[in-house]
């Protein structure tokens, strides 16, 4: 299940969405009328399914259609492989900020950090290494980088 909290600053409604999106969701039903601007925080979203997918397009490609200006932040590690597997996933909208998944080479402890997208130099990756919260050790990127990252060369 989806959940939705909504926040309206000024003419920029912030929607938070939580949960997994394995089914059909009407998000348009759930948000109602919609300003100009739009900013998606995803940090919440944990899993999304086809099935879930379709349901986000066809609603973010409505928006897109009415020239609703959509930024999508603070994006889980599920939003983000379906930013790179699919190409039209954000529907014209812009990527703010990633989480990216670390592991920690000591205790094996996986973490993430969040990035705003344009801090990351799609050319020429450099992530920094962190400190595990739980060992103090060394957690490193865990993930293809070529991969993870590819969306951002579009
Ligand atoms: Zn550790």
């Amino acid at each position: 299940m989806i959940k939705v909290a909504k926040e309206v600053n000024g003419t920029t409604l912030t929607l938070r969405l939580s949960g997994s999106i394995e089914e059909t969701v009407n998000l348009d039903e759930m948000v109602g009328a919609t300003p100009a601007e739009i900013r998606v925080d995803c940090k919440e979203i944990t899993r999304i399914n086809s099935v879930g997918v379709k349901g986000w397009i066809k609603y973010f490609q409505l928006l897109q259609s009415k020239n609703t200006k959509l930024t999508f932040f603070q994006c889980s590690t599920a939003i983000v492989e379906q930013i790179n597997l699919i190409s039209n996933f954000t529907c014209g909208g812009t990527v703010e900020s990633i989480y990216v998944p670390f592991a920690c080479t000591n205790c094996k402890a996986e973490l993430i950090a969040l990035f705003r997208t344009t801090d990351l130099n799609a050319d020429a990756i450099q992530l920094p290494e962190l400190k595990c919260t739980k060992c103090s050790g060394k957690a490193v990127f865990d993930d293809i980088e070529e991969e993870y990252f590819s969306f951002l060369s579009r």
